[in-house]
């Protein structure tokens, strides 16, 4: 007997007539003879609210009474699902997250799932009852409710569907599917409220949609993809308002390799926190990111400058509502370094995301291209295998993020996203035709086993890489198109560049890229030409001597431990580290060639895969 989880966000459930609506579909799955689990998300506005209330009483209000407060809108609704499907003749029960056992770490308000207990939902199924849950809660150790962070219900649908999947118990035998039902009937190429012409995909493959999600598109909880991932739980997005075809997140198809860029998202309030002045040392970068993740602070875009005369800059986003937090934790240890801090919290980031660009080139060279056409200066510029994200002022955020979606033509129709905000192709089938499956299921469940904790981080491999060297541009002009047209010059030579990282600076930039080594030579001498033409005092270098290694797994950006973990073990080994980039799939580091097999060996140790 198959289960469905059905998901239903906040607006599928904001007044009583779209409860009935809800229960009609539980209802509907449950007569087309499939077990059925209900998660719902607290009514319309409800969570904002609860937090307006809150803050009419405290400025700060304390994380575990926040918890406590904003799960009652989640309760609030599971009663009311469970009593519509009783009107209407079906047998239901409600459960809050505590009830089915959904315990969390104590980290309040972002709480991560340990473990979630199958033995009373299954005991309900099989009385026949349609199950209901409430999204976004759980219990930690100590009985105290905690909440797993704005958005969360999705994780929780997914998480459900992900141990009934895998619970030998269940009747289901493995045979489990998860809808979300939302107020879009899927996931588009960008939020389609920002820009109209965005088009709905039929298929996106987990990669893609976790990056998406930790971009900004809102559409989707980054931590449920992240469990969909491991746990191999395909995801159906579909409007809660109709029955069409919605957007199916799977695994990795071959077809997907040849869309460069599937979908675009904006970030709308980051802050850029700039640490100036700090000693070129190894260490140092561990130092400042250990104390973000003790304090559960998310480091986003990294950009470390290439030190200078003993001294490096590392630059950084956050989200803008933990700029404060983030301030405080690095104030002291500034002092200590020596270093200045300099913030800007006007910024909103514009990401592109395509299993394409592993393999095509020029990708990050066309979307500088429309920003410089539109005059939009970027801030700060990283790249990651299948991400590029470039900081702009807060005010040119939805400027950039159109003409970026109009220059790769994500409004024109292609596989995977067929018609216009309308129904699918239905040219592929759920696991999309060549779907790869994730480095085969054996493997998926060797890894899961040898988790403790269910939304503990998957780290596959340790790659490392000696055939590229680094151009690095000195003192950049800060002005709109420089980059543009430095990328320009170095693809009209047919080099291909690989990792691009840009940090701004008091005023001037610097701007580093990877060649292959092959190229190096040429790269500068273009370098050299076109910078000479922008400013006469800007300099450039070549290193031939570096080495590159990549980290993969899920979820890695978000777990705040790992790069933890990764700076720590370069550190205790006196590694110097000269580029960062992270993505939720892979982080990536340069550091001296010369501790190229030393670096790899010590973070194989670290992360246990030897
Ligand atoms: P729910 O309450 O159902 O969880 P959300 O508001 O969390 O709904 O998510 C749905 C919203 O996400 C849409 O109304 C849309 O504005 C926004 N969104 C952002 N990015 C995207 C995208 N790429 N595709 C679809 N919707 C998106
Ligand atoms: N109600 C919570 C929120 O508004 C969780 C969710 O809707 O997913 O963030
Ligand atoms: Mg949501």
């Amino acid at each position: 007997m198959r289960l469905i989880v059905q998901k239903f966000g906040g607006t599928s459930v904001a007044n009583a007539q779209r409860i009935m609506a809800a229960a009609r579909r539980a209802i509907r799955a449950k007569q087309e003879g499939n077990q059925v689990i209900v998660v719902v998300s607290a009514r319309g506005d409800t969570t904002d609210e609860l937090i307006e209330l809150a803050k009419e009483i405290s400025e700060q209000p304390p994380a575990r009474e926040m918890d406590m407060l904003l799960s009652t809108g989640e309760q609030i609704s599971i009663a009311l699902m469970a009593m519509a499907i009783q009107t209407l003749g079906e047998r239901a029960i409600s459960f809050t997250g505590a009830q089915v056992g959904i315990v969390t770490d104590s980290t309040h308000t972002k709480a991560r799932i340990k473990s979630i207990s199958t033995a009373r939902m299954r005991q309900a199924l099989a009385e026949g009852q349609i199950v209901i849950v409430a999204g976004f809660q759980g219990i930690d150790e100590n009985w105290n409710i905690t909440t797993l962070g704005r958005g969360g219900s999705d994780t929780t649908a997914v998480a459900l569907a992900a141990v009934m999947k895998h619970d030998p118990a269940q009747e289901c035998n493995g045979d489990v599917g998860c809808e979300i039902y939302t107020d879009v009937d899927g996931v588009y190429t960008t939020d389609p409220r920002i820009v109209p012409e965005a088009r709905k995909m039929d298929f996106i493959s987990y990669d893609e949609m976790l990056e998406l999600a930790s971009v900004g598109a809102g559409v989707m909880h980054s931590r449920s993809i992240e469990f969909g991932k491991k746990f191999d739980v395909p995801i159906h997005v579909r409007s809660s308002f109709s029955d069409a075809e919605g957007t199916w997140i799977v695994p990795e198809a071959e077809w997907m390799r040849d869309v460069v860029v599937c979908g675009a998202a904006l970030g709308r309030d980051e802050a850029r926190i700039s640490l100036n002045g700090v000693p070129d040392q190894p260490g140092i970068s561990h130092r400042v990111f250990a104390a973000m993740a003790d304090h559960h602070i998310v480091v986003d875009m990294i950009a470390q400058n290439v030190g200078e005369g003993g001294k490096a800059a590392i630059g950084f986003t956050v989200l803008g509502d933990e700029l404060p937090a983030a301030l405080s934790v690095l104030r002291p240890l500034a002092a200590e370094l020596g270093a200045s801090i300099e913030f800007d919290e006007q910024v909103s980031k514009v990401s592109i995301v395509g299993t394409g660009m592993r393999t095509h080139s020029g990708v990050a060279e066309r979307m500088f291209a429309a920003l410089a056409a539109e005059n939009v200066n970027m801030k700060m510029i990283t790249t990651a295998d299948i991400k590029i994200s470039v900081l702009v002022s807060r005010k040119e955020g939805v400027k950039a993020l159109r003409a970026v979606h109009q220059a790769f033509g994500l409004g024109q129709p292609r596989p995977g996203a067929g018609q216009p905000g309308g129904k699918g192709s239905h040219q592929f089938q759920r696991r999309p035709a060549g779907a790869i499956s994730p480095k085969s299921n054996r493997d998926l469940a060797a890894l899961t086993q040898q988790l403790t904790s269910m939304e503990d981080i998957v780290v596959s491999d340790v790659l490392l890489d000696t055939d590229q060297g680094r151009i690095t541009i000195f003192g950049l002009p800060d002005k709109p198109g420089c980059c543009s047209r430095v990328f320009q010059a170095v693809a009209s030579a047919g080099i291909i560049v690989d990792m691009i990282v840009q940090n701004l600076s008091l005023g001037r930039t610097e701007l580093s890229f990877s060649v292959p080594q092959a190229d190096l030579d040429r790269a500068l001498q273009v370098t050299r030409e076109v910078v000479g033409t922008l400013d006469p005092a800007t300099r450039v270098a070549a290193d031939a001597g570096i080495a590159r290694l990549f980290v993969h797994g899920v979820g890695m950006r978000t777990h705040t431990g790992v790069a933890r973990r990764m700076f720590g073990a370069l550190a205790e080994r006196g590694i110097n580290i000269s580029m960062i980039n992270t993505s939720e799939v892979r982080i990536s580091v340069v550091v001296d060639r010369a501790h190229g097999e030393e670096a790899l060996a010590c973070l194989q140790e670290a992360f246990n895969l030897t």
